[in-house]
């Protein structure tokens, strides 16, 4: 091969997140402060039609105190999917409360409402569906669900900024939802998370809970948490937001090219009423998924990612009995190619003459 390396992921940090990071340190307010107000406000006004928003410091903290406001404890039950990352069981186990596991749908990886509900039991309080690679989950048919058993729908959204089900933005479904500010996600503040509520109670707890139960100094309400999100950071994710929508119309630009490119293999598809904003292009390969990803690497440069090899529920950490067999297939069948906003031209036809290749070799 010619050409270097195709990066899986790339964050793109410029000037203006350099000088604004600058200004905050001359400023000399390190910790939260203006720039986390601020920020809090214009992710509102982007991201979540207005619902008000908390900023803390991983999205890992945001479902952590997120759940905690919501009163999620001990002795309750949460359904998540097993075919996500760790951090959204972890969540919930970390409250004392059980991450009941249920499988997904094989067309969008998220999860099944059919196997939501079947895995609804009295303690049952809440559902978090994963915006998974950046695909909403089912949030009509979740939502009638959590209707009919009285449930409470936590989102997950990590992955999804910008995202669309029905013409309503992810982040306006649940009574709270979680965005990442991870650098690889679709924006990032370098670490951080944004929590998003149109509940003012829950909010308020929010604030309390990130800032050990304190909205005035030593009067601590309740038991709470250092999970502040830094000036610093904020000022990051103020740049950012102001580029995640022209990143995400380029990533969705890069997937039409991959769609209309590939052969041989499963290219993902996209619900009727969905908007995708590809936080990861996800193909299927059915036969020897590992062989296809060290042909990838090593004999095309083309960097790629398995997202998630081993399901959550089969994790040391959880080690539930359960059959999943959608959520098996996939972790077993998915590869997830480039698709960030600074490939050229180049690389996706790079990319999509190694995926052909790879496949019709192995065809
Ligand atoms: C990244 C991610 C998280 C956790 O976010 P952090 O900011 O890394 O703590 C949670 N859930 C999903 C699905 C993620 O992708």
């Amino acid at each position: 091969m010619n050409a270097s390396p195709i990066p899986a992921a790339k964050p793109i940090i410029g000037d203006e997140e350099r000088a604004a990071v600058d200004r905050v340190l001359r400023s000399g307010m390190l910790a939260q402060g203006p720039e986390v107000a601020a920020f809090e406000t214009e992710f509102a006004a982007e991201l979540v039609g207005g619902r008000t928003c908390v900023a803390v410091n991983s999205g890992t903290s945001g479902l952590h105190l997120g759940l905690l406001a919501a009163g999620v404890g001990p002795g309750d039950e949460v359904i998540v999917p097993s075919f996500t990352f760790a951090a959204t069981a972890n969540s919930v186990a970390l409250t004392g409360a059980t991450p009941v596991f249920a499988d997904i749908e094989a067309d969008h990886f998220c999860l099944d409402p059919a196997a939501v509900e079947a895995a609804v039991t009295e303690r049952t309080v809440g559902i978090m569906p994963v915006h998974l690679y950046g695909h909403p989950a089912n949030m009509t048919a979740l939502g009638e669900i959590a209707a009919r058993h009285g449930l409470r729908i936590f989102e997950d959204a990590a992955q999804a900024h910008g995202a669309t089900w029905d013409g309503a933005q992810v982040g306006t479904f649940g009574d709270f939802a979680m965005f990442s500010l991870y650098p690889t996600k679709n924006m990032t503040s370098g670490e951080g998370g944004m929590v998003s509520t149109g509940q003012d109670d829950l909010a308020r707890r929010l604030r309390l809970l990130r800032n050990q139960g304190m909205e005035r100094q030593y009067e601590n309400e309740l038991v709470g948490l250092n999970n502040r999100m830094t000036d610093l950071h904020a000022a990051i994710g103020r740049v950012q937001l102001t580029k995640v929508a022209g990143w995400t119309a380029q990533r969705q630009a890069n997937a039409a090219v991959l769609d209309a490119g590939l052969e041989g293999v499963v290219v993902p598809p996209v619900a009727e009423q969905a908007t995708h904003v590809y936080h990861q292009y996800t193909i299927r390969v059915a036969d020897d998924r590992d062989g296809f990803v060290t042909a990838l690497r090593s004999e095309y440069g083309v960097g790629c990612g398995v997202y998630y090899p081993i399901p959550n529920h089969r994790l040391p950490s959880f080690q539930r009995e359960l059959d999943l067999p959608a959520t098996e297939k996939a972790a077993a069948e998915v590869i997830s190619l480039p698709v960030h906003p600074s490939l050229s031209a180049d690389d996706l036809d790079r990319i999509i003459l190694a995926v052909n290749s790879i496949a019709k070799a192995g065809a």
